[in-house]
């Protein structure tokens, strides 16, 4: 038997006469790493965005840990809990130092004390190689060391899908490897990410599972080994042959 936590059926969306996901299905295991790839504009993150409610679909379902997501009364925020998002843009709070960032969330929504809040926040730092850095300020950051703070504050609500949009792409080349290798040893922790990159050999290392997206459609799905080798439709060739050349 599986296990899926998340099963998107039919899913489609579009914004007033753009229609950007087209009949989407696809499902993640729990414990799996999805990679969504796919050229600029196909629809990768608003489909991303679906998952956790960001965007909410105009048909189909989100089935997500057996409950359909999209069915009245359900509460968006407990979703935001257990599904949380890393963005391409770090948004970390600027007024806030690295400490509060990472406890905000886990006080304020999810009402842990101050010390328990600090104690994980101090840990998960630590992890992504940041302990040193508790009492300063996004600013004074560079984009890798920011993306690894966001990457801990998602951490820190303990949640049980993470979502990373382009994770790496607002990222100067030399700061790539080290927001790649945090991402790298949380996907062999067993959580369940759904990752968005552009980063092809990255997504062949981790990935249980790789979809191609292209013009709103999922074109093609496939285990990574299978599919960088052997990518069967035309446009995922067309795809990797102009981004890995
Ligand atoms: P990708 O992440 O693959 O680059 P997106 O999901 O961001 O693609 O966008 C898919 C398409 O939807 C693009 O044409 C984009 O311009 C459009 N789009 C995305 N978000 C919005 C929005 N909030 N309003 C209108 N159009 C949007
Ligand atoms: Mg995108």
């Amino acid at each position: 038997m599986t296990d899926n936590i998340i099963q998107v059926e039919h899913v489609a969306k579009h914004f007033g006469s753009l229609e950007v996901l087209k009949d989407i299905s696809l499902e993640v295991e729990r414990g799996q790493v999805v990679t969504i790839i796919g050229p600029s504009g196909s629809g990768k993150s608003t489909l991303l965005r679906c998952l956790n409610l960001l965007e909410k679909p105009d048909g189909g379902k989100i089935i997500f840990e057996g409950q359909d997501i999209l069915a009245p009364g359900i509460k968006i925020a407990d979703i935001r809990k257990k599904e949380v998002m890393v963005f391409q843009h770090f948004n970390l709070f600027k007024n806030m130092t690295v400490l509060r960032n990472v406890t905000y969330a886990p006080m304020v929504v999810n009402g842990k004390s101050r010390e328990e809040a600090d104690k994980d926040g101090r840990e998960l730092l630590a992890k992504v190689g940041l302990a040193d850095k508790a009492g300063e300020y996004p600013s004074r950051l560079s984009g890798g060391q920011q993306q690894r703070v966001a990457i801990a504050r998602a951490m820190a609500m303990h949640p049980d899908v993470l979502l990373l949009d382009e994770p790496t792409s607002a990222l100067d080349p030399e700061m790539v490897k080290e927001v790649l290798d945090v991402i790298r040893e949380l996907a062999q922790s067993g959580i369940t990410m759904v990752l968005v990159t552009h980063e092809m050999g990255f997504a062949r290392d981790v990935s249980d599972m790789i979809h191609f997206m292209d013009g709103g459609y999922l074109v093609e799905s496939a285990p990574p080994t299978e599919f960088f080798a052997h990518p069967k439709s035309e446009r995922a060739q067309k795809f990797l042959s102009k981004i890995l050349s």
